[in-house]
């Protein structure tokens, strides 16, 4: 490098600085656009993403035709570069704004839309000036689609990539499936599809996505390095074009496809095998590859299964906003070190509280560092990893109650032992912390009795295993002040969890609904059916897991706890409890904890299972099914969880419920309340009063 060529790398490197990817922005420094900025630079433009109103980058319609309308000055200018950044401190893009593809019917509009835009990613990769995509953050999506049509691009470190699309039931639609597959190793590339994980910036380096990857310091100079045409294009690799040819696509083509069967059906899930059959069909050549990904992508996204996943993403929006604003909580005291309150204190830690955990017995409290170590590991790298551990502090003593905001009691599930507890607790903190219990089957109004300071006790329940479910039901009792309960909400966002208002009852709302789900399989197999048969029944549905299973993996005891609560608590008919779960719990056979239950289990937590001896028909699945979904409808008719859309985001992310049918509440709809409540008529004429439809049935 000359010192000319220093000194004008210095000067770029600074007004980029000023004024060009997250850094703030005022209009002076470019010309700003509605979405977009662009700013000339010598023989370089610059256009700089920044959608109006939000606080990531998203495209749709209007960002496009803004993009359209530049790109006429870009082709008619002199320039010899064209840089894409974005001014999020989020990311590059986010992709398509997903509400635009709601409710969206097949047709002529539908292909328009969609040509429309492709065209213009199109126009961007047709560019005869060489284009530079500048990504950060969050690079995914038609986020990575536009970058894909740039010749190079430039990824700042921290910078995550990928195609989730497959999670919402779509492929890439901009372009995206057939260049990626050119640009590296097309296996490679299907499997980051067809996966929907994403990327961080070193390994999309090496896999060849990305071309160079910098600090953002050294954004500036690597801009104008890829402009001066010194960064090479990292490529697919020797012999990987190959791997497009037509016998290798059909050859990993049936292994993708056997893969994913393994993983979901594809009348639940058309997306993947879209996907497969464009790359088998088309990716020998990237134009073909082109023109038919937006005919697959058009063909996909009007699918009930697409539409329902894509509602399922924002039912998950949904919940987050119930834990959005300011969390005040930075110390949580767990009290319990048991299977719950050793991984909620775990969880908390990870997502940067300060955590002391007390429990009588220092074996658990043992076991509970272990268990946090292992998460931290699992989770974190480096001082990270090293900082989470000194954040999560065993406590003999309870030393660290006194400094607590939130105090989380997980202690055995007895009314008496809770409210020592909570006796204790008060004696120690002042009256504006939190007290929280995560009891699953105790009636809160009962356990706020003896508390002087009632009104700042809430219900925080989560679930098993809770690194795995997002769902917590934050519960309200009759004498909760607003302010402590939207504390309590407010934390469970800011740990990364999907808070949901509940009120007290029984069960709350999701134990309430899977107690019937759960009961009716007991039952199934008291009456001699073959317990794979009514999971594979449940899971032909598209359950992620049977309700034979599920028993065995909750805990048989915790079953009957929960199940003998209800039984006492609702007014309604519940299904008998079968002897036989009386009998495997005082044997102590409790599932997959003790290593039998309903069925065995091997040392790696796997149930050991038979082959399904015939196939289940759809009443079975209707007779499992249906009165979950009526016991939804009757927490909603007694008011216990908000809205319908909120109990079916609730089921979707607190048990799974299949989500490309969008919910309980959504299935039901699609089949038609009268036909749902009828049904539920006929079983209870044939399998017992508990299955009598609610009222909200009719009311709605
Ligand atoms: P657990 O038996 O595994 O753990 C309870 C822990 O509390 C034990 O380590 C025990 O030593 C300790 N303990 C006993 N007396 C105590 C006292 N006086 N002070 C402090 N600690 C004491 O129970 P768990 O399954 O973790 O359940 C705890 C709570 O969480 C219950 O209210 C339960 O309803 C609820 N819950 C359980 C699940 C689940 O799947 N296990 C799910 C959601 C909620």
């Amino acid at each position: 490098m000359t010192d000319s060529d220093m000194t004008k790398t210095a000067k770029t490197k600074t007004s980029v600085k000023q004024f060009l990817g997250p850094e703030p922005m005022t209009g002076s420094e470019g010309t700003r656009g509605t979405h977009w900025l662009r700013r000339e630079e010598g023989d370089r433009i610059w256009l700089v993403l920044d959608r109006q109103g939000v606080s990531t980058n998203t495209f749709n319609e209007e960002v496009f035709s803004e993009l359209d309308a530049l790109l006429d000055d870009v082709e008619k200018g002199h320039w010899r570069t064209v840089i894409f950044r974005s001014a999020k401190a989020s990311g590059f893009a986010a992709g398509a704004d997903l509400s635009q593809f709601r409710g969206v019917d097949a047709g002529p509009q539908l292909d328009r839309r969609i040509a429309e835009a492709n065209d213009v990613i199109d126009r961007v990769a047709a560019l005869k000036a060489r284009t530079v995509a500048v990504v950060h953050g969050t690079c995914v999506g038609g986020g990575l689609e536009l970058a894909l049509a740039c010749d190079r691009i430039v990824a700042r470190d921290d910078t995550r990539l990928g195609f989730p699309e497959v999670l919402v039931g779509l492929h890439p639609g901009l372009g995206g499936t057939a260049r990626l597959t050119h640009r590296i190793q097309p296996i490679e590339a299907m499997t980051l599809m067809l996966t929907g994980k994403t990327v961080s910036a070193r390994k999309a380096f090496k896999l060849g996505i990305v071309d160079a990857v910098v600090p953002e310091r050294n954004v500036a100079k690597a801009v104008d390095e890829a402009a001066r045409g010194r960064i090479e294009r990292r490529g697919a690799g020797f012999g990987a074009d190959a791997l497009n040819l037509r016998p290798a696509r059909l050859a990993a083509g049936r292994r993708m496809r056997a893969e994913a069967d393994k993983r979901a059906p594809h009348e639940h899930y058309p997306a993947p095998y879209a996907l497969i059959e464009l790359w088998e069909r088309h990716g020998g050549s990237q134009a073909e590859m082109l023109e038919a990904e937006r005919r697959s992508f058009a063909a996909l996204l009007p699918l009930t299964a697409t539409q329902n996943l894509v509602r399922a993403f924002f039912l998950r929006e949904r919940l987050k906003t119930n834990g959005k604003g300011k969390n005040e909580v930075a110390h949580v005291h767990v009290i319990g070190a048991g299977t719950m309150g050793a991984e909620i204190g775990a969880w908390c830690a990870l997502k940067g509280m300060h955590v002391t955990i007390e429990d009588p017995m220092t074996a658990s409290l043992s076991k509970a560092v272990a268990g946090a170590h292992k998460l931290f590991a699992r989770k974190l790298d480096g001082p990270e990893r090293l900082r989470a551990n000194d954040r999560f502090v065993p406590d003999v003593h309870g030393a660290g109650l006194r400094h607590a905001d939130l105090v989380i009691e997980a202690a055995p599930e007895k009314t008496d032992l809770k409210r020592g507890i909570y006796e204790r607790i008060e004696g120690a903190v002042g009256e504006e912390v939190i007290i929280a219990t995560n009891t699953s089957s105790l009636d809160l109004n009962a356990l706020s009795k003896g508390l002087k300071h009632p009104e700042r006790f809430v219900g925080i329940h989560f679930f098993n295993p809770v690194s795995k479910l997002d769902l917590v039901e934050v519960v309200r009792h009759d004498g909760v002040a607003e302010d402590a309960f939207a504390r309590a909400l407010r934390f469970v966002g800011a740990i990364g969890k999907l808070p949901l208002p509940v009120k007290a009852a029984p069960g709350f709302l999701v134990n309430r609904a899977l107690m019937p789900y759960l009961g009716e399989a007991l039952l199934m197999i008291e009456e001699g059916e073959q317990p794979e048969r009514i999971d594979a029944a449940a899971e032909r549905f598209g359950m992620p897991v049977g309700p034979v299973e599920l028993a065995d993996q909750v805990g048989l005891d915790i079953c009957l706890a929960v199940a003998e609560s209800l039984a006492e608590g609702l007014d309604r008919p519940m299904p008998e409890i079968p002897e036989g779960l009386r009998i495997k719990v005082d044997r102590g056979e409790l599932g997959r904890k003790t290593g039998t239950g309903l069925y065995a289990w091997d040392e790696n937590g796997k149930a050991l299972k038979n082959p399904v001896r015939e196939e289940p028909d759809a009443a079975m699945a209707d007779r499992l099914i249906l009165p979950m979904i009526d016991a939804v409808a009757a927490a909603l008719d007694e008011g216990v969880v908000e809205d319908d859309e909120s109990a079916d985001a609730a089921m979707v992310y607190g048990t799974g419920f299949a989500p490309f049918r969008g919910g309980p509440i959504e299935y039901a709809r699609s089949r038609g309340f009268a036909d749902v409540a009828s049904t539920l008529e006929k079983q209870a004429r044939l399998h017992g009063p508990h299955h009598a439809p609610s009222a909200w049935w009719r009311k709605t």
